[in-house]
């Protein structure tokens, strides 16, 4: 059987969600179907996500956001009448959406989950719906009733290792097609917790391996992945029709937006390939994710970047003497929350990268005049405007030479590395430069290993 995930993008309007239908009409393993909220339909247009975030933000703000509600219900109602759907459903939008608008605020990020939940949950119960109205009985399954179950962590939450079995318990034995909301699930307590944005992606990985699927089909609006961002190289053509799960791994990480970043462990779990589809050209193969495939030594697979890193940089003379440095300062970072990316260090410097957005005022002044104080050191720190490249591949791995001929494309653009970092994976290198030069990085770095390249 095969759990099938639609993003925004496919289920953004009526005409949308009858590709949808179509695809998993034309395949009787498609059994179980995560469906995002409704995405842009042109450019420029809203995701129902970031409407329902603004429909939170204004009530805790301490206004009543009915213009925003409006906006919201208008929406669906507009999919709702295209499908051909009974009135109730738009009537339950309307509810649902202000009751939770106005239920008790004891805690605004749990608030804020409840409702920005909502998207994914009209979304599935919407085309739940549309396929049983087309002929294709479905069901939507709620995740509270079927074991979703996750950490308190608001706005980023995990799932519990116990969901699994849950899961695969309340889901194995239903008979029609289960249309199950992406992005959340439940606490404990019971209170609505979501993933970081972009997590359907991770409830269908989650699906797909607590019911061991043969294959999780994640559909979005790209034939493939390809191996570099398109918006930085729009000439990019051929995209990756195979990779390994530590592969996506390390490119969705720094920036591959096509699949997210903490939907590749539940898939690894339960060896479940992934494979990334197109809803508006199921024809086409798609990319496969897939725990082994065969590498060409010293083939480079997917250059990822990202901007939007600093570098916290901290030195003290004999550094290298003093047990348990590192560990001090790192405590001082966990104790005020802010996690870490990256730790290349020195004889006596550490710099420790960081992402700008978790880290900005006043936090920032706090935590460098702690580590000013506690670890005495001489010299503390903090340079935004960092950007990263990884340069990722299989066959990377005891491949002599790698590295050169990156900074030696690096240095022939006239981009300064101001970091280098190889994971002890060997299967990727990261380089750290300054924002600016990014395009001028990727592009030359593109242009050095995929161009003319079979
Ligand atoms: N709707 C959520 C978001 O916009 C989750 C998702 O689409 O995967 O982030």
């Amino acid at each position: 059987m095969k759990v099938c995930k639609f993003g925004g993008s496919s289920v953004a309007s009526a005409e949308q969600i009858l590709k949808v239908i179509d695809i998993v009409a034309s395949d009787p393993a498609r059994r179980v179907v995560v469906v995002s909220a409704p995405g842009k339909r042109f450019k420029g247009d809203d995701k129902v996500t970031d409407m329902l975030i603004s429909c939170a933000v204004r009530v805790l703000d301490g206004d009543t956001a009915a213009e925003e509600v409006r906006r919201v219900v208008e929406r669906f109602e507009s999919i709702r009448a295209e499908l051909g759907l009974g009135e109730e459903l738009v009537v339950f939008v309307r509810d649902e959406l202000r009751r939770r608008l106005s239920a008790p605020i004891p805690n605004p990020a749990a608030f804020t989950d409840a409702v920005k939940a909502l998207g994914e949950e009209f979304s599935a119960r919407f085309c739940a719906a549309a396929f049983t109205h087309r002929g294709h009985p479905a069901v939507y399954v709620d995740p509270k009733d079927s074991g979703m179950l996750l950490s308190e962590e608001f706005g980023n939450a995990q799932l519990m290792p116990e969901a699994y079995e849950l899961l695969r318990g309340t889901l194995a034995p239903i008979r029609e097609i289960v249309v199950y909301p992406g992005f959340f699930g439940y606490t404990r307590g019971g209170s609505v917790a979501t993933f970081p944005r972009g997590g359907s992606d991770i409830t269908g990985a989650i699906l797909a391996a607590a019911l061991k699927a043969d294959v999780y089909e994640n559909f979005t609006d790209v034939d493939s992945v390809f191996p570099v961002d398109p918006r930085i190289v729009p000439e990019v053509k051929q995209g990756i029709t195979e990779m390994t799960y530590r592969e996506m791994r390390e490119l969705s990480y720094a920036g591959f937006g096509v699949f997210h970043d903490e939907a590749v462990q539940p898939a690894v779990r339960a060896a479940v390939p992934i494979n990334i589809r197109n809803t508006n050209r199921p024809e086409a193969p798609g990319t496969l994710v897939l725990e082994k495939r065969k590498t060409v030594p010293g083939r480079v697979m997917g250059l990822a970047s990202s901007r939007g890193f600093g570098t916290l940089y901290v030195s003290k003379y004999l550094m290298n003497r003093e047990v348990g440095f590192a560990a001090h300062l790192l405590d001082i970072l966990a104790d005020e929350n802010i996690p870490f990316e990256h730790m290349p260090t020195g004889v006596d410097s550490i710099s420790v990268v960081l992402r700008d957005t978790l880290f900005g005022e006043p936090a920032r002044a706090h935590v460098i005049g702690r580590i000013r104080n506690e670890l005495g050191v001489d010299e503390v720190f903090y340079e935004p405007g960092l950007a990263l490249i990884m340069v990722v591949g299989e066959g990377m791995r005891e491949t002599v030479g790698t590295c050169q001929h990156v900074v030696g494309v690096l240095s022939r653009a006239g981009v300064n590395i101001e970091m280098i970092n190889q994971g002890s994976s060997e299967i990727s290198m990261m380089f750290g430069i300054r924002e600016p030069s990014l395009e001028t990085a990727v592009r030359a770095l593109y242009h050095e290993f995929f161009e003319s390249k079979p």
